[in-house]
């Protein structure tokens, strides 16, 4: 998390405002294990979070919640995850303080990159310091579920074994900082459609998470690489063969691995080096309806 702590003046009075940043995330693998009795899958996962950040502030202003979202595609209502935080906050604890979210979207929205999550874990961190709420970390892993599967990882972010629906969190030494690039189509992925897809087919390959874990632990980049797998992709790209498409451009570059992120429909690339990412990149570029990042690994200390 990085917070940072600002005054903003509102009618001559000075307001407390916590500056915060999201981090995404990729999955460099993810299994679905089975169906569970309560509608949810169980996943077993590897995610890295990545320095493509959203910002956050958190200010003490306006009436009850108020969210401002510099981003027309993302609500500013109880359907935005930062609004459902706070309010999940004042009921839960009896808060009555008031808190305007200012929200400015960087991760690319439904893309596999987590950024919801990514932006109701910070909130969450961050109204409980706003509100001295003296939260420990088993009563805001509680709470984070209670956003959504992937909420729990956001809490400490870096590398991260996740499974159960993805609240059974083993940390992993990060990796060492590695040039990533992000290839995003703009074509709606909802998750609950790529369930749905996944359901009906069988995977050709799972990926090797022990194999996946032990890499990581050995701070070995190109192995990692290699064992980047997702048992989404061959379902996605099935139907939108760009994914494919995607993956297979990044492959041609000096690249250590590549594959889709989360349920997609993000491709991402383990670069070997900057310049390795920009020329990539370029060559993606090319393409019309993608949008195309280069990022780095990145965790914050522990
Ligand atoms: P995941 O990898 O967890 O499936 P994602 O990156 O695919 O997430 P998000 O960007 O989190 O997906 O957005 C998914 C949906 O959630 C969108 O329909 C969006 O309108 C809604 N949403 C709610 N709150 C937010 C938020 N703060 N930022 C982005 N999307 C949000």
């Amino acid at each position: 998390m990085s917070l940072e702590v600002g005054k903003a003046i509102e009618g001559g009075k000075p307001v407390k405002e916590l500056h915060l940043n999201a981090y995404a995330k990729i999955n460099l693998t993810l299994d679905v294990l089975e169906a569970r009795s309560d509608g949810y899958h169980d996943i077993e996962t590897v995610m890295h979070t990545i320095a493509l950040h959203d910002s956050v502030t958190l200010r003490e202003a306006g009436a009850g919640v108020e969210v401002i979202v510099h981003d027309g595609e993302v609500p500013n209502d109880h359907r935005n995850l930062v609004m459902r935080t706070a309010q999940l906050l004042r009921e839960t604890f009896k808060v009555d303080r008031n808190v305007q979210i200012e929200l400015t979207k960087r991760i690319p929205v439904a893309a596999g990159l987590g950024g919801g999550s990514a932006d109701a874990a910070i909130t969450l961190i961050g109204l409980a310091q706003m509100w001295k709420l003296r939260l420990d970390g088993r009563e805001l892993l509680a709470l984070s579920l209670k956003l959504g599967s992937d909420v729990p990882f956001f809490l400490e972010g870096g590398a991260a074994v996740a499974r159960g629906r993805g609240e059974r969190l083993t940390l992993l030494p990060p990796l060492p900082t590695t040039w990533v690039v992000l290839a995003r189509p703009q074509i709606p992925v909802s998750t609950t459609w790529a369930y749905k897809q996944f359901s009906g087919s069988t995977p050709a390959g799972r990926p090797n998470t022990a194999a996946m874990i032990t890499a990581v632990q050995r701070e070995d980049v190109r192995e990692a690489g290699r064992l980047v797998s997702n048992v989404f992709e061959d379902v996605i790209a099935g139907s939108h063969p760009v994914v494919g498409d995607l993956k297979a451009r990044i492959l041609r570059g000096e690249t250590y691995g590549a594959g889709m992120s989360g349920t997609g429909p993000t491709v991402f690339g383990l670069m070997a080096n900057e310049a390795a990412a920009l020329r990539v990149a370029d060559n993606l570029r090319a393409l019309p309806d993608v949008d195309v990042f280069v990022t780095r690994t990145f965790a914050e200390a522990r």
